[in-house]
């Protein structure tokens, strides 16, 4: 191809939660395109990444934000970022907290909340205002297949994920025009840190590889190829969607 659609030459992306799981595979894929990364993480260890962006001949540089302390985090973004032009930001750190809803505890609730939503759309805010001055940008948001299911045990969890699916197409509605696409990604049950709970329950385990059509749980490197396409020039008319990458568990 003479003019690659999916390249990421030159762009610059921010990625968070990119120590570990799905952050660190969509990071290590962006550079693998030609992006530079700045890898935003809060307690976890960066080398990993890091060095994997550097043996693949990319460049990265690390910042520290702790994305569940709202009233601190337009100050850490401008300390360590400022007005540096970012191209692509992958709202990817969120966490989980399982608990019947009868006893949810009332703090975990609104830490998941913190995170998973009310950090995405200040991240958004930040960056997207950049992007819509040069008029080019690319959000991608990680949704969740609880964006479209109830889930079990984690009502805050699914409450969020669905309200960034909702953000997504709302940012996406005001923004395409100005040339800024906002998008998600619904990862199906990927093996990460994440759902380390689940995959060591047998039961619950296996009958949830059984209802997955391609029968086994994603590696976070599947997640990759899809943020390149969101990322890239090859979805510039692609607007307010959100893409599942579940092995075609929401297709049964
Ligand atoms: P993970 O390995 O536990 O990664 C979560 C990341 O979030 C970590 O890198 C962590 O960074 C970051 N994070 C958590 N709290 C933070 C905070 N207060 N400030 C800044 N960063 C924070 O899990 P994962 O499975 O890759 O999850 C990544 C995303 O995919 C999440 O949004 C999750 O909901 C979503 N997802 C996962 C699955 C799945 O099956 N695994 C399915 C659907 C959606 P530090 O380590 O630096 O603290």
């Amino acid at each position: 191809m003479r003019n690659n659609p999916f390249s990421l030459a030159g762009k610059k992306a921010l990625v968070t939660g990119a120590a570990s799981g799905i952050g660190q595979a969509i990071a290590l894929g962006l550079a693998e395109a030609g992006a530079e990364l700045l890898l935003l993480g809060h307690r976890g260890n960066m080398e990993e990444t890091a060095a994997r962006i550097a043996t693949a001949g990319g460049q990265s540089r690390e910042v520290r934000i702790d994305l569940g302390d709202l009233d601190q985090l337009n100050r850490q973004y401008e300390e360590q970022i400022g007005s540096e032009r970012i191209d692509i930001l992958v709202n990817n750190a969120g966490i989980i907290w399982r608990e019947p809803a009868a006893e949810y505890d009332t703090i975990k609730w609104h830490e998941v909340i913190d995170v998973n939503l009310h950090a995405v759309f200040q991240l958004s805010q930040l960056v997207g205002k950049g992007m819509l001055e040069r008029e080019q940008g690319k959000i991608i948001n990680i949704a969740s297949l609880l964006s479209f299911q109830g889930g079990i045990l984690v009502p805050a969890y699914t409450a969020s994920k669905h309200a960034v699916a909702g953000l997504t197409k709302a940012l996406a509605n005001e923004w395409a025009s100005r040339n800024v696409q906002v998008n998600a990604i619904a990862p199906g049950y990927i093996a990460t840190a994440n759902t380390k709970a689940i995959r060591e329950d047998a039961a619950r385990n296996q009958s949830i590889v059984s209802r997955i059509p391609a029968a086994r749980w994603g590696e976070a490197s599947d997640l990759a190829g899809a943020a390149v396409f969101l990322a890239s020039s090859a979805s510039d008319y692609v607007n307010g969607h959100v893409l599942a990458v579940d092995g075609g568990w929401l297709a049964r």
